[in-house]
């Protein structure tokens, strides 16, 4: 079925309107009609093949809030009219391991990525800068936020799930000191959800005009990461770090800042490496540095209701589909808060 959607047609040209066939619903499929789609700054990483693997054209977006317009005769999660989500994976192997455990995202015969998947050869997919898709019952979540908030819940489907699942992991409690590093659509969501946790958030930038909005979110604290004086006064007292950041930058000032035997996991992605830590760091105080993909499908649930039960959503300025290489360029600035959806009734008008 011939669907409107946005693609990137190599590395450098700018995102424009392009047509995409969607499979019809099979029985185990939902068809949903895309209401609001999040822009998360891997869609950019993708977009620019800044990692490699971008099979064009690409149509980026997994942030994806819609309405069930179709159901395959196996499917009984949801019926027409539905609200569901689909995040960053639309299939996986289903018999290893990591799915065994319902670990999809570590799925070791590669999930299917929601867009640019499957990475090691097969079809190309397509993501949520689109009127519609169609995605295994499996992969397809329940929304129980207010409906006038569907565009706010959006970014919980990547940037919510990518900071909820290593705050859980690490075992993250009521009292713990956990640092955020970047206020950015990731970093907003893990000061908002580990505030919610019950941490004493402290939220590390790089953009001073941040601090306000960062303390109304639930950090305790604002540190502004190049003030070195400021880095020193918190050595040794972190229990859990959080490293959202998007670019290459040294990991050192932030290590220095766990207790023995705590754990600064990366969930940002740069184009280019980070420059390796000090191992003198690391050795001295036993601690480490771990890292995180986004999250299984039942944690991605379980953390849409843990996000409706306590009130969190995202930060959000809505665009119309036709703004999406502007709001690229803003997020590159640190220009956004704190995150892009698109309103993607705009995408057919
Ligand atoms: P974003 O909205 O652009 O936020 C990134 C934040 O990083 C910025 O707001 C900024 O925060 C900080 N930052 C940017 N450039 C910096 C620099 N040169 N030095 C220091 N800080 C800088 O991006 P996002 O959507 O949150 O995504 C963040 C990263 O996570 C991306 O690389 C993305 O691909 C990756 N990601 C990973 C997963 C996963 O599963 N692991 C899932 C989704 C996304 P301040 O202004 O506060 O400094
Ligand atoms: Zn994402």
């Amino acid at each position: 079925m011939s669907t409107l959607a946005y693609a990137a047609s190599s590395r450098t040209a700018p995102l424009a309107p392009f047509s995409i066939d969607r499979r019809a619903p099979g029985p185990d499929d939902v068809q949903i009609d895309i209401l609001f789609c999040g822009v998360c700054h891997s869609d950019l990483h993708t977009a620019r093949n800044e990692w490699q693997n971008t099979i064009y054209p690409t149509v980026p977006g997994h942030e994806i809030v819609g309405r069930v317009t179709a159901v395959g005769s196996n499917v009984s999660k949801f019926k027409l009219g539905d609200v569901a989500g689909v995040g960053c994976m639309v299939d996986s192997c289903q018999h290893c391991a990591s799915c065994g455990d319902g670990l999809e995202q570590y799925c070791e015969n590669g999930f299917t990525g929601t867009y640019n998947g499957p990475v090691f050869g097969g079809d190309n997919t397509y993501g949520g800068y689109s009127s519609r898709i169609v995605v295994k019952q499996k992969f397809v979540l329940k929304i129980t936020h207010d409906l006038d908030q569907l565009a706010a819940v959006a970014p919980l489907l990547c940037a919510g799930i990518t900071t909820y699942s290593p705050l859980r992991q690490w075992g993250v409690e009521k009292g713990q000191k956990v640092g955020i590093v970047g206020l950015g659509g990731l970093g907003h969501m893990g000061v908002k959800i580990a505030a919610a946790m019950g941490a004493h958030v402290v939220l590390f930038t790089t953009s001073p005009g941040k601090e306000a909005d960062a303390r109304r979110m639930g950090a305790a604290e604002v540190v502004l990461s190049k003030d070195t004086a400021a880095m020193a006064a918190h050595a040794n007292s972190f229990d859990f770090i959080l490293n959202t950041v998007a670019a290459q930058h040294d990991l050192d000032p932030f290590l220095n800042l766990l207790k023995r035997d705590c754990t600064m996991t990366l969930v940002g992605a740069p184009e280019h490496p980070h420059p390796a830590p000090n191992v003198f760091g690391l050795i001295f105080k036993r601690r480490r540095l771990g890292g995180s993909l986004i999250g299984g499908i039942r944690e991605t649930q379980e953390m849409l209701d843990f996000c409706a039960e306590h009130g969190i959503v995202s930060d959000i300025e809505t665009i119309a589909m036709a703004d999406i290489n502007t709001a690229y360029e803003r997020m590159l600035r640190s220009d956004v808060k704190y995150r892009f959806v698109i309103d993607m009734a705009t995408l057919a008008a």
